[in-house]
């Protein structure tokens, strides 16, 4: 059986590619538009993140240890970031500085899209294909695990919003308890679809 790992804290006031001016209208940060698409407002997040890294200059008033921003990526906190780098294949790039926060860039195993359950909506974009939004998908099923599969990991193709991804993390259950560990605590458990 295979769980949905959920970060409990939730930062409503966070982004990691865009900020908020005074009168709370949202713009991509200035470092991010080098990787958006050229037709549309999109760009490809994992690779934005692995290459802008500090620059991303993220900033929370929270003091927990991990939570899921406003644009939904997750970031942990230095010791569970060390952790994840000790026990799993996840990336953990550092997103402020000085570098007390990560972004998880889990490793990613490849959906099957006719039998991922995507619903699609609005427009796809010509140049980097994306739909404006998916739903629904990637079900569980639809993901091709490796047999020697990663402790927890995620798909190569997320559900997005018009804002853009909402990667999701998977666990198998007899992994539970590792995982409480791991992310110490900060994380619940839904049942996969
Ligand atoms: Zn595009």
């Amino acid at each position: 059986m295979i769980l949905e790992i959920v970060f409990k804290e939730a930062t409503h006031d966070c982004w990691l590619f865009s900020s908020e001016n005074s009168d709370q209208a949202l713009s991509l940060k200035e470092v991010v538009k080098p990787f958006q698409c050229h037709s549309c407002p999109k760009f490809p997040e994992e690779h934005a993140i692995s290459r802008i890294g500090p620059d991303l200059a993220f900033e929370t008033t929270k003091s927990c240890k991990a939570f899921i921003t406003h644009d939904d990526w997750f970031i942990v906190g230095r010791e569970i970031s060390e952790s994840i780098r000790q026990y799993t294949n996840c990336k953990t790039v550092p997103v402020n500085k000085p570098e007390t926060w990560f972004a998880l860039l889990p490793e990613q195993y490849p959906v099957d899209i006719k039998v991922s359950g995507f619903e699609y909506s609005g427009v796809r974009c010509k140049s980097c294909g994306r739909w404006e939004e998916a739903v629904v998908g990637p079900l569980v099923g639809s993901i091709a695990m490796p047999e020697k599969h990663d402790l927890f990991w995620t798909s190569d193709v997320h559900n997005e919003s018009a804002k853009g991804a909402r990667p999701r993390l998977w666990c198998k259950k007899s992994d539970k308890k590792k995982m409480y560990s791991l992310f110490d605590n900060s994380v619940k458990f839904d049942e996969a679809w």
